[in-house]
């Protein structure tokens, strides 16, 4: 059995946690909170770390020099980041989900999660370049399959 099966997620290695993010990049983009809903929004106006192409962290060990506000994904706080898309891995795993059949982790490339619309790759403006943020609002970070 795989390690994300065989154990809690209390119980992975720091390697084994890190492997678990399938580099959607969808976490790295600025989302809006309606103040008396606390409904969630996406948007397309990605952090200016990320790499459209990649979806990757420019500078992603260092990260926090650059982006004091970038949030760490632990297993003390997954429980308190409803912000996560649901197709997240570590919010699936947490949700007692399973890992989509697009995952990395199962197909051994980033590609067939490319391919099924779920990373941020080429969907993205950097957030410098945008003027209005509420003109950026998108659903596609919503999508999740299987
Ligand atoms: S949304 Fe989750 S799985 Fe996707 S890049 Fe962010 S931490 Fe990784
Ligand atoms: S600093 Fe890196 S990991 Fe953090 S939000 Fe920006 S691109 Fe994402």
């Amino acid at each position: 059995m795989s390690f994300w099966v065989e154990k809690k997620l209390n119980q992975l290695t720091t390697v084994q946690w890190e492997s678990l993010c399938d580099g959607c990049g969808k976490c790295c983009l600025n989302k809006l909170i309606d103040d008396e809903t606390e409904d969630l929004y996406y948007t397309d106006a990605a952090c200016h770390l990320l790499d459209d192409d990649t979806c990757a962290c420019r500078h992603y060990p260092e990260r926090f020099k650059y982006v004091p506000a970038c949030t760490a994904i632990t297993v003390d706080n997954i429980a308190e980041l409803t912000w996560l898309p649901d197709s997240c891995a570590y919010k699936r795993l947490h949700d007692g989900r399973e890992l989509p059949s697009w995952h990395p982790l199962l197909t051994g490339s980033k590609e067939a999660m490319h391919a099924a619309g779920i990373s941020v790759k080429g969907k993205t403006i950097n957030e410098k370049r945008v003027k209005d943020v509420f003109d950026h609002i998108v659903l596609w970070p919503l999508k999740d399959l299987d």
